[in-house]
This record gives structure tokens, sequence and C-alpha cells, in this order.
């Protein structure tokens, strides 16, 4: 085959023809000069639009006339995150200088199972896993991994928890012999508000749902203490294997913490592995002002999400192990790919660390970002957006048109107007015809509305327009 602009090379006439490319593509995202989240759409238009792309000509239409296409059928209906108003869920837009390492990595191309297919890359992975570590205050016998987002993360820590269980405390390879009788006793336990990962994995693992205890959770939307202590004896007695827990640290739709250090001293009671799940919430480590609304205690794993409350595109998640060993059961040799002899020789094979085999090297989005901007940048970044929340919870719960049940402890801010259900879902709607969006969730049967502020550029008087917006379709309604 001819050299016809197929792939990246040393020609001239090809490297020119990326960066027009590149260019051309920026240029309609350029273009787009307006402020809304995107152009407001009926879905049924919509999907006959999509349904109207070729897909697969006979004969290809060349760069320019497919991005003509693209840019005239689904860009205008891609969620600019970037757009002031759009907060409606834990999506956030993501940083200048992440757009630049997402292509370098996509790029290249390199890939994260093994040294060979990403020397750099590996070793990037291991320094940005290790310093992880240390931040988070675990120590030399710790590790983690890369994963695809925080479901992955909180599956992979529930994964190796069950295992190591298992092997420890009833004496069985699960590796090689399979979940014995005693598995269907284990028990793990969640708050009521957790992410539902925890459940999904437990059915995929085949522990069943009958296996996840949903502790209650408080008036401030913690977990309640003294009834997951209850919990846990009474399973005891009942003959049961509790063996895992979770701390939610910024739960979906409150942000709300769980108090992991009273989680950790019932843990070591009974000897179980207390995982954080820190999705949402790891980004407060960053902030001088509100860093301590982190429990840091000694956790057995912790989920992080970078494409949330770090601005980093998605994917990037990690998830981290106080003891490395845990990590064992995603080890399996292949002789085509991760010889046992390699790692004598010094070469890490990272598929041996997790269940993904072919990995983007997402860890270096993070080595950039944090290498770019410093502590101090994200320190302005993150207080920043909690600041803007606790204004917003301020400044709503001041006014009696708007009910607050709780309040969170990060950059979420849930309300109803008026406690009157139709109403809310009717003010969500229209603003989404406005093209501005915002989310909707349910607090003990009412409808309620919500406001994920992960935007930067978000300032006091958009929050006060927003807030006068919603009155105006409220009253409207009323
Ligand atoms: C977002 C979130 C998850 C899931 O993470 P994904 O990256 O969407 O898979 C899990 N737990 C919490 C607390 C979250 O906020």
């Amino acid at each position: 085959m001819e050299n016809d602009k197929t792939i990246l090379s040393e020609d001239k006439c090809v490297q020119d023809e990326l960066r027009r490319e590149i260019n051309a593509t920026l240029g309609v995202i350029f273009s787009l000069n307006d402020e809304k989240a995107f152009s407001p759409v009926d879905p049924y238009k919509l999907r006959k639009k999509i349904d109207e792309l070729l897909f697969l000509p006979e004969k290809g239409l060349g760069f320019d006339n497919t991005l003509e296409n693209i840019k005239e059928s689904v860009i205008p209906y891609l969620i600019k995150t970037w757009s002031k108003e759009y907060m409606p869920h834990l999506h956030s837009p993501v940083l200048l200088e992440s757009i630049a390492s997402e292509l370098l990595l996509t790029l290249f191309n390199d890939s994260m199972d093994s040294w060979d297919q990403g020397p750099s890359a590996t070793e990037v992975e291991c320094k940005v896993i290790d310093e992880l570590c240390h931040l988070f205050g675990y120590g030399k016998d710790s590790s983690g991994s890369f994963t695809s987002g925080g479901s992955a993360s909180n599956s992979s820590s529930l994964y190796a928890a069950r295992d190591y269980y298992i092997k420890n405390k009833l004496g069985v390879d699960v590796k090689k012999y399979g979940v014995p009788d005693e598995g269907k006793k284990l028990r793990l336990y969640v708050s009521e508000l957790s992410h539902f990962s925890f459940e999904k994995t437990a059915y995929m693992l085949g522990l069943g749902s009958d296996s996840v205890r949903k502790v209650p959770s408080d008036e401030n939307g913690r977990m309640d203490i003294s009834i997951f202590k209850k919990m846990v004896e009474d399973d005891i007695k009942d003959g049961l294997l509790p063996f895992f827990a979770v701390a939610t640290i910024g739960t979906t739709d409150f942000g709300s913490i769980d108090d992991a250090l009273l989680m950790r001293e019932i843990c070591d009671k009974y000897d179980m592995h207390l995982h954080l799940d820190a999705a949402y919430g790891s980004a407060l480590i960053m902030s001088s002002k509100y860093s301590k609304r982190f429990p840091l205690c000694i956790s057995d794993s912790i989920t992080i999400d970078f494409h949330k409350m770090f601005l980093l595109p998605i994917s990037c998640s990690a998830v981290l192990f106080r003891d490395k060993e845990k990590m064992n059961c995603f080890t399996l040799h292949a002789d085509y790919l991760n010889r046992e002899e390699d790692e004598e020789e010094g070469y890490i094979n990272l598929v041996d660390r997790g269940a993904q085999t072919t990995r983007r090297f997402d860890a270096l989005k993070v080595l950039f970002s944090f290498e770019c901007r410093g502590k101090d940048g994200y320190d302005k970044i993150v207080t920043h957006l909690i600041d803007n929340a606790e204004f917003f919870y301020l400044l709503l719960s001041s006014d009696d048109d708007f009910y607050l049940p709780l309040k969170g402890d990060i950059s979420i801010v849930t309300f109803s107007y008026k406690k009157n259900n139709e109403v809310n879902k009717k003010i969500r709607k229209t603003l989404l015809n406005d093209g501005i969006v915002i989310g909707q969730t349910t607090y003990k049967g009412l409808v309620m509305l919500k406001v994920t502020l992960l935007n930067p550029n978000v300032q006091k008087e958009d929050l006060i327009k927003l807030k006068e917006r919603i009155k105006q379709i409220g009253s409207s309604l009323c």
C-alpha cells in the first residue's frame, strides 16, 4: 500500500495533513459560539438525524465531508461540558492542558499491558501510583492500578477483598477452586446512599444481592455507624461472614462523606476490609481550605476518579491497595505477554495488576496536569468549586421557596422547589429546553433538583441568575 496519508509517518505531507485535520476540527469546535450546554432537541428528531448518517458508504467521503456531516448531526448535540449551564452529574469539563496530554497518548497509542508496549508509559504509571499511595497516606507495601472508572475501581476492590478473605480466613484458593459453599455467607456493608457499582459487582461475583447490606444514613446523609455496627454483630451471631465495608467519600446525590474513622474501628474489630469510595471526594485532598473534610484514615483500598473533580478527560480512574498482596487475584501468566522471567529482569508488565489487558496510558494525564498546575493550581480550582456550593446552599436555604434536607460536604447542592414533585420535574424540563442542564433525583419520596458544581468558570453571579430563573419558572407553574 502506498503512503496515502493513512497513518502518521516521517513524511512531511502526512504531518501537514494531521495538523490540517486537527486545525479544521478545532475550527468547528470554536465556531460553536453560544453558551448553551447543547442545542435543545427532541430525542425522536435527533435519532432520525443520526439514522441518516451513511455509516459505511461504498466509497469513503474523505475527511472534510465527514467532518461536515458530523458537524451538522452530531456536534450540536454533544454536551459542551465546558458550558456554565451544564451541571447535572459528576461529569466535568476538562483542563486545557489535558487535551494536549490526551492527544499525546492517543497519537502514540502505547498500551499498558506489557513493558514492551509502553516502556515510559509503564514507568510513569508506576510512579504515579506510588506517588498517589503516598498522597493518600499508604506505606511502601501499597500499590494500585489505573482503571476505566470508579465502577471498575470499586469492583476491583471488592473482587480482591473477596479472594483474599476466602484464602486467608476460609483457607481456599479461589483462583484454583472457585468460591466454596461458605462463600454464600459473605456480607458487605454500604450506606443506602452509596454507589450502585458494589451491588452490581456482588451480582457479577456470584455473591447475590442478599450479600449487600444497605446501612441507613443519618440526617446528614452519612452512614449511621451504630446501625452499621449492629448489623455486623447481628450477622456474626447468625453465622454469616462480614468481610467488606465501604465508606463513601462524596455521595452521588449530596456529596456527603461517611465517617471512615469510626468505620475503621469496627472493621478492625471484626477484621474486615475497609474501602473508601472517593471517586468524587478524592479531590478534596487538593484544597487547603477543605481537605480536613477528607477522613484520612488507614483504609485498605481507595477509589479515585480523575475524570470527576480533578477535571481530566474520560476515562481516568485509579484504585489503590494498602497491601499489594491483595492484588494477586489479578495475576495470570501468558507466554505471549507477561512471562514470569520478565520480572526477574526488571520488566514490569502492568497486566498483572488489573482486570483489563489492553489499556490506555491514562496516567499521563494525571502526571501532566499535576506537574503543570501543582498543588497550588489544583487548590484554587477545588476550593473555588466548594466555595460556590457553600454559597449556593446558603442562597437557596435562606429562601422559603426552597427545601434543602441536607447540606453536602463537597460541591453538590440538592433541593426541592416548594416540595412539589410535578413542578420540580417541569422546572428541569423547562431549563433543558433553554439548554440549561441540571440533575434530578429523589430523597425520601420527594423529587429533588440537583446542581453539581464542577465548572471553575462559574461565579456567584451565575448562581444568583440560576436561582432567579428557577423561581421564575416555578412561580409560573404554581
Ligand atoms: C461516579 C462514582 C462512581 C462510579 O464511577 P464511574 O467513573 O462513573 O464508573 C462510583 N462511586 C461514586 C461515589 C461516584 O461518584
